[in-house]
């Protein structure tokens, strides 16, 4: 049984490695910021609220997040496994998880720490593009589109992320460093987490986190 976190710094690769760990072990891929942006997309109440604090790069509040991954995780298709991708981001998210998968017994058996150094992350965060259709995610520099501009699985026009820019990463990189590095503690306290090398090619970085995952 795998249940999983996945966590990161901003443009460390958490989507890209998701979108391989779901497909090689079969599980679904729970990413609230994808949750919000489909929401966004469809102009939902939900979408409203989150976007107010995605454009800026801040943290959606703890109980709108929490509230929709209880909905989520509660669902059939995570009875055999999840990868959750970008929650928990608050010792309050992780507190409320902790809850919520003990009571629906799917306890967390892998949280995946991906390391990077900070000055990567901004030409990462710099060079990604993402498929607003499909959500697909890709980079100029290291998973360029077979045609450029479009993309791959669905012929969707890739766009830059609204958040993707200068001001909104040192935003985002702040809130990290203040509500999520904690976590590292809080997981290591748990004996769950596992820190894996997010620098080089996409699969090294996939190689070594299939290693700790089949080990
Ligand atoms: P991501 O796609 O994971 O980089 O998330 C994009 C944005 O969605 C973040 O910068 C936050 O504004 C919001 N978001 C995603 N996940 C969470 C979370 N667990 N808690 C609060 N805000 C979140």
């Amino acid at each position: 049984m795998l249940n999983i976190i996945l966590m990161g710094p901003p443009g460390v690769g958490k989507g890209t490695q998701s979108e391989l760990i779901v497909k090689e072990f079969k599980i679904p891929h729970i990413s609230t910021g994808d949750m919000f942006r489909e929401a966004i997309a469809k102009n939902t109440p939900l979408g409203l609220k989150a976007k107010e604090y995605m454009d800026k790069g801040l943290l959606v509040p703890d109980e709108v997040t929490i509230g929709i991954v209880n909905e989520r995780l509660a669902m059939d298709d995570c009875k055999d496994g999840y990868l959750l991708d970008g929650f928990p981001r608050t010792i309050a998210q992780a507190d409320s998880l902790k809850n919520l998968t003990m009571k629906l017994k799917r306890p967390l058996t892998h949280v995946i720490n991906l390391e990077c150094d900070k000055e990567k992350l901004i030409t990462r965060i710099a060079s990604r593009r993402v498929c607003p259709k499909c959500g697909a995610s890709y980079n100029l520099i290291s998973k360029r589109p077979s045609v450029d501009g479009i993309c791959d699985c669905c012929n969707g026009e890739l766009i830059q992320r609204s958040d993707d820019n200068e001001e909104s990463f040192k935003v985002r990189l702040q809130s990290y460093e203040e509500k999520t590095l904690p976590l590292i503690n809080y997981y290591l306290h748990e004996r769950l987490l596992i820190s894996v090398d997010g620098l080089g090619e996409i699969d090294e970085v996939f190689s070594r986190i299939k290693k700790v995952l089949k080990r």
